[in-house]
């Protein structure tokens, strides 16, 4: 018989910030609440948090890989991954506009494939503007493209509503800033201000 794994990757209860046990799902000591892992979609599930995962069918238009579209400057973005792959880009805006922007999905991810490694200087680029991957400029950048999402996509708005009272996790998501374009932190806090203002 195989033992089926659960990661480790809640590091403390999503809804008190406490010290959570895995015997095996996640049960926090402190409130008490179990978390039971969903093997088939591989998110976290209790009924007061929305683990969001593009293969989650009920978290996954909240994901950056779903097809919502919305516009930075002149170009139309198919989706929110496409935009952050493309900020690797350090060349002609026309590739960004008739290559990356019509990305969605798995696809939109693996173009990180034959880009340059963004995390070897920790540069990335804004229409041409180059910035640096901790720097304030960068930030500012994520904030606008999700309000700018936010702006352009009914269906963002319609689901972010329906979380309401709920605490939004990306169990699946990164911490280290050096190693990811939108940390969990950073992907969490814009869709909670953004939730805030439905
Ligand atoms: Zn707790």
């Amino acid at each position: 018989m195989t033992t089926l794994l659960i990661p480790r990757s809640l590091d403390v209860c999503p809804l008190c910030g406490g010290k959570l046990e895995y015997a095996p799902h996640p049960r926090c000591t402190a409130c008490h609440e179990t978390f039971e892992y969903d093997y088939n979609y591989k998110v976290f599930r209790n009924p007061n948090i929305v683990d969001i995962s593009y293969r989650n069918p009920e978290s996954s238009l909240l994901s950056n890989l779903f097809p919502h579209s919305f516009n930075i400057g002149n170009i139309s973005f198919a989706s929110m991954e496409a935009f952050l792959r493309s900020l690797c880009w350090n060349g002609d805006l026309e590739v960004i506009k008739n290559e990356f922007a019509p990305l969605f999905g798995v696809n939109a991810v693996n173009v990180k494939y034959v880009l340059p490694d963004w995390r070897e200087n920790q540069a990335l680029y804004y229409f041409g503007r180059k910035m640096e991957r901790k720097g304030d400029f960068y930030k500012r950048v994520l904030e606008v493209a999700y309000g700018n999402l936010f702006t352009y996509s009914h269906l963002l708005r319609m689901a972010l509503f329906k979380t309401k009272g709920k605490v939004l996790i990306h169990s699946i998501g990164k911490d280290n800033p050096q190693e990811t374009l939108l940390t969990r932190n950073e992907f969490i806090s814009n869709l909670n201000m953004l939730r805030e203002r439905l």
